[in-house]
Formats: structure tokens, C-alpha cells, sequence
């Protein structure tokens, strides 16, 4: 598989901390990467000069939301154009020195850390994932929740009669009607563990499986369950379950009728 933070159409930095700060809304954390990327311009590639402007950087951001999940400051945009996230000081942008060290890990992690997704997606899907998305910012927070895509790809397939492969993709409506159902990613609320997934942090920072009480809501459990449950419709997540849960519908609907065509 390619690697999947690096994409034709779209990039990620969510092992990097891009989404685990107080204030984590698009508009805030492209504001973070333009601050970061202008700052980091004009420093010497150096190992002093870089440590010591990420040590200014990190002390001018909010506080992490998960204080166990690291976030670097050496992170920003990799083209003029500010639509690529990636590291500034990998050799590849700095033109030279290896500056990872710098960062909130050391260069030796950074070069090797894949997260989960790479074992568990399949090429198809996160060719997928890239056409839809074609960001860096949804993409990010998508590519990282493989049971959400696949809930997602399996309801649209359960209503539409056919699940959604990569041909459909070159038609712009189904693109835009599975873009709609992703970024339910991007509407959640503040600090939301649907955020991160279908799991919460442990105490001792292994994941742990969240699951929707619909016993304490005197309900039944919705047909859209999985979905939901990776978006953290909970009321304890901070989300109106009844709200999310038409929304999830609502956008199902419209997906199936865009492949339908
Ligand atoms: S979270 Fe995964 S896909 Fe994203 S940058 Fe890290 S390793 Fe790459
Ligand atoms: S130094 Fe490491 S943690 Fe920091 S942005 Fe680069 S790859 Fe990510």
C-alpha cells in the first residue's frame, strides 16, 4: 500500500497532533498551521534554531484535549498553496538536515510510526477515502477510523442496492454525497470522543470500546448504530443523539440516490 499520509489528493497529520488542540474547528487549525509554517520560514535549519522556535511555537498554542497525545509544532504546510499538510523538518522540506529530533518525538519514530490504518485498510479503500475527501483536514480525520468508512460504505451499499466502489467515484455527485456523510466528522461537538473514533482512551491510554446506551436514552438501538457510535452520537460524547441520527439518515439517502443515479 502507498502510504496513506501522503495521498494523491489529500495528506494527514493526525499523529502529529493536528486535531488534539483546545479549539480543534478547521478555520483554527489552518489559522495554526499558517502561524507555524510563516514562524518556521524564516529560522535557520539548524537543531538549535528549530528547537528553540518550536519551544516558542508550542508555548503560544492552546492546550492539547487529550493531554497524553502529543502535539508538534513542526508541523505546517508543505506547498505554497497551504493545501498539503505534512513535517517541516523532514529533509524532504528543509532541503537537507534531519531536524525531526526537534519535534515532539525523535526523527527514528517519526521516520517509522504507521498508525493502524495502513494494516487495515485496503488500497482500494483508501484510494477511496482520498478521492472523497481531497483535503487535509477531513481526510485526516476519516483515513483514521476505518470501522467509520466501512459503516458508512456498507449502509450506503444496504440502501442503494450496490456499495459504492472506486468507479462510482469519477461521477462528482456520488463524490459530494459520500463527502456529506464523511464529514459528519467535521460537525461534531467540542472535544467530542467521536473525534477520535469508536473507542475512548483508557486509563492507562489503550483505546476502549465506547458503546451508545440506548437502554439510559428509553430507546431502541438505531438501524445506523455503528455509524453513530463511530461518530459519538452519546449524549455523555456532547452530541443530540435524535440530531445525528437524522443527519446519518438524511445523508444515507442521499448518497444511495446519487449511486442510484
Ligand atoms: S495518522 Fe496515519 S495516515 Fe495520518 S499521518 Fe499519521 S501515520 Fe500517516
Ligand atoms: S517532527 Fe515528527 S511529530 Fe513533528 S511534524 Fe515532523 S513527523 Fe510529525
Amino acid at each position: 500500500m502507498n502510504p496513506l499520509c501522503q495521498r494523491a489528493h489529500s495528506s494527514c497529520g493526525a499523529c502529529c497532533g493536528l486535531y488534539n488542540r483546545d479549539g480543534h474547528g478547521e478555520a483554527e487549525i489552518r489559522a495554526r498551521l499558517d502561524a507555524r509554517t510563516d514562524a518556521l520560514a524564516g529560522v535557520p535549519r539548524t537543531r538549535d534554531a528549530f528547537r528553540e522556535a518550536a519551544r516558542r511555537l508550542s508555548a503560544t498554542e492552546p492546550a492539547p484535549l487529550f493531554p497524553s497525545v502529543r502535539v508538534c509544532p513542526l508541523l505546517g504546510w508543505l506547498d505554497p498553496a497551504r493545501t498539503r499538510v505534512g513535517c517541516l523538518a523532514h529533509p524532504a522540506t528543509t532541503g537537507g538536515p534531519d531536524l525531526r529530533d526537534e519535534g515532539v518525538y525523535d526523527a527514528s519514530i517519526c521516520e517509522t510510526f504507521l498508525c493502524p490504518s495502513h494494516s487495515w485498510l485496503t488500497e482500494a479503500e483508501a484510494d477511496e477515502i482520498d478521492v472523497v475527501c481531497a483535503d487535509a483536514h477531513l481526510y485526516g480525520l476519516v483515513v483514521t477510523d476505518v470501522p467509520f468508512v466501512r459503516a458508512v460504505l456498507e449502509a450506503v451499499g444496504r440502501l442503494a442496492g450496490e456499495k459504492p466502489g472506486r468507479t462510482h467515484l469519477d461521477r462528482p455527485e456520488v463524490r459530494s454525497a459520500l463527502r456529506r456523510l464523511f464529514a459528519l466528522k467535521e460537525e461534531l461537538e467540542p472535544g467530542s470522543e467521536g473525534l477520535f473514533g469508536a473507542f475512548r482512551p483508557g486509563q492507562d491510554g489503550e483505546p476502549v470500546p465506547r458503546s451508545i446506551d440506548y437502554a439510559a436514552l428509553d430507546r431502541d438501538a438505531s438501524p445506523w448504530d455503528a455509524i453513530l457510535l463511530c461518530v459519538g452520537a452519546d449524549p455523555r460524547s456532547g452530541n443530540d443523539l435524535d440530531r445525528l441520527e437524522g443527519e446519518v439518515r438524511e445523508r444515507l439517502e442521499g448518497a444511495a440516490r446519487a449511486l442510484r443515479g
